[in-house]
């Protein structure tokens, strides 16, 4: 096995395996993890605490049942499927869970949470471009800080915070080079490959992470570039999984040259900055400085123009709406980009994620047919 092929591995087995990742870690350091729920939350306070983040992003192919006393049958579909791991126990292992509320769907789960583990509540202002909103922001992190040294029995001090500030920049920032290079190695990097690397993030001490996907990068751009004889997409989305769905891409040869995916790189958009004030204040300050996401509120409606912008920069032929089965903040972009597309004759194609499906034979009919108009 090549030394690409071995770290792929690794990161897969990750990806594939949270549950082993945690306990792996736990025995290793004998402390716990806290579970991060979507879609934004400032992981580096927990990472100040030595316990492992673990982001809590659905399962595949279960079959909801009791999640349904809990939730109507039309909340997105990553919801569902985390209700009924709750109502399985399945993150009671978890010391906390980091819940923010940007959208009404996690407004009602952060009120119903079934599992045992106590859960920390905050609030992204919305009105971001105030000094106000930036302010509030802190206040809700001091009280996230308290919570979480409460229920983790430990002290965050501000050098453990700044400390772990520069792992995830690091991070963030070798993230977006693997972008690149994915894109430009799509025979090495495949669809699934790629989703496994980001995937991999959510279960790792990000500095491992980082050392691992740096060696990546190196080794793979060792290789020559090979032209690529396929077609390029660029997918955009709350997620873009599972394997079975990514696998189709790889069959129909369409390389993500880029993605605007909730779960991959709207994680790694935006670093904290440096300067004088205070850490909480500056991780406040990234959640003014977020865009292109639909819970993060535009009144300017970028998104369309940054998706047309990637397509031009990765000369993609197409972008991929990945969307998430009735996930609202999402819909609510959706006619705004699509109009935008057709005007700039951008070439578009909506597929449904659903996380409850475990069949995907109608998506890879729609994606064939629409590789062929390509
Ligand atoms: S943003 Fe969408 S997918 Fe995420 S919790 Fe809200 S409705 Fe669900």
């Amino acid at each position: 096995m090549s030394k690409v092929e071995t770290i792929l591995s690794q990161l897969k087995d990750i990806a594939a395996n949270p549950k082993k990742a945690m306990d792996d870690f736990k025995a290793e350091t004998g402390k716990g993890a806290v579970g991060v729920m979507p879609i934004y939350a400032p992981e580096e306070m927990i990472h100040a605490t030595g316990f492992l983040p673990m982001g809590l992003w659905g399962a595949q192919g279960k079959t909801v049942s009791k999640a349904r006393t809990y939730l109507p049958a039309f909340a997105c579909s990553i919801m569902q499927q985390i209700m009924e791991l709750q109502c399985e126990g399945a993150y009671d292992d978890l010391s906390a869970v980091l819940f923010s509320v940007p959208c009404d769907t996690l407004k009602c789960l952060s009120q119903k949470w079934k599992g045992t583990s106590p859960v920390i509540v905050f609030t992204h202002p919305q009105n971001r471009g105030l000094e106000a909103a930036n302010q509030f922001l802190v206040t809700e992190y001091e009280l996230v800080k308290e919570q979480l040294e409460h229920y983790l029995d430990v002290k965050i001090t501000n050098a453990a915070l700044e400390n772990s500030i520069a792992i995830y920049n690091e991070n963030r920032a070798v993230m977006r080079e693997f972008v690149k290079v994915a894109a430009d190695y799509p025979q090495v990097i495949d669809a699934v490959s790629r989703h496994a690397v980001f995937k991999a993030r959510q279960f790792m001490l990000k500095e491992k992470h980082t050392a691992l996907v740096k060696e990546l990068i190196e080794e793979v751009k060792a290789m020559p570039v090979q032209p690529w004889d396929g077609k390029k997409v660029v997918v955009t989305g709350i997620l873009l999984e599972p394997n079975e769905l990514l696998d189709i891409f790889n069959e129909f040869k369409l390389a993500i040259v880029d993605d605007d995916l909730a779960q991959e790189s709207r994680q790694i958009r935006v670093d904290v900055i440096d300067g004088e004030e205070g850490p909480l204040y500056r991780m406040a300050k990234a959640w003014q400085k977020m865009y292109g996401c639909s819970v993060a509120t535009d009144t300017k409606k970028g998104r369309g123009k940054m998706l047309i912008n990637k397509v031009a920069q990765t000369n993609a032929d197409a972008v991929i709406v990945a969307m998430m089965k009735f996930c609202d903040p999402e819909e609510w972009d959706y006619p705004v980009m699509y109009r935008e597309f057709e005007e700039k004759g951008i070439k578009n194609l909506m597929i449904e994620v659903d996380q409850e499906v475990s069949s995907f034979e109608q998506v890879k009919t729609r994606l064939q047919s629409f590789v062929e108009m390509l």
